[in-house]
């Protein structure tokens, strides 16, 4: 399960993350996994690849950042938003308690269920829908992952299933996108823009 390219990839990561769990979790999963058999031979590059559905995993850089800003507990419980390969949701699931997480693709999410048993992890849930509407039944969350891009607004729906004390990261803004960090703490929500990514938008509405 733990590969030597993972191992280089975390450590082309440290100079920039400094989150050794964080680090430790990009070594222990096999990215090749994640991705389609063309795209095997660059599994371990950090950059963005094609997984289908005009849908992409993401860049690990990006990856590994979201994940050190959400600064997860071992308990925390953790709604990931934008499953597509199910790497993302992989990490979360070492450093977080229990991982929730949804995607409109049926087949995506399929595909990204059938991963994670093959690698043994057993504490992610997996959920056919519009993520911008959460997880109503499974809320509050400790944190929420967003893997797709909002838009210009910040998103309602998903900050009011942030618990007490929370934290939520996500894309945000449409062409010009930065990573958002919002915190919840109380009746205070704040929130600090990050630095500059791309994702793939947020589509809301019904499944295609
Ligand atoms: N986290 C993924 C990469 C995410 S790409 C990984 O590790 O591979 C963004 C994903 O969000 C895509 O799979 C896309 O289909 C999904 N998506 C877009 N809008 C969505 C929505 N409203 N609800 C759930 N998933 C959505």
């Amino acid at each position: 399960m733990s590969p030597p390219a993972a191992a280089q990839l975390a450590r082309t990561l440290r100079p920039a993350i400094a989150d050794e769990r964080v680090l430790a979790a990009i070594a222990s999963i096999p990215r090749e996994w994640f991705v389609p058999e063309s795209e095997v031979s660059r599994a371990y590059e950090n950059v963005a690849l094609p997984i289908g559905a005009g849908q992409t995993i993401s860049q690990p850089l990006v990856v590994a950042r979201m994940l050190e800003v959400l600064a997860l507990a071992p308990t925390d419980r953790v709604l990931d938003v934008g499953t597509g390969s199910g790497y993302h949701a992989a990490l979360l699931s070492l450093l977080a308690g229990h991982v929730y997480t949804v995607e409109r693709h049926p087949d995506l999410s399929a595909r990204a269920e059938r991963t994670l048993t093959d690698l043994g992890i057993g504490n992610v849930t997996f959920k056919v829908g519009d993520g911008s509407e959460g997880w109503p039944e499974q809320a509050p969350f400790d944190a929420i992952n967003v893997a797709a891009a909002i838009g210009d607004e910040p998103a309602p729906a998903l900050e009011e299933q942030l618990a007490d004390p929370a934290r939520m990261v996500a894309p945000m803004g449409t062409k010009e996108q930065h990573l958002m960090l919002t915190e919840r703490a109380g009746k205070r929500v704040s929130r600090r823009r990050l630095e500059a990514v791309q994702f793939v938008p947020l589509v809301r509405g019904p499944r295609p």
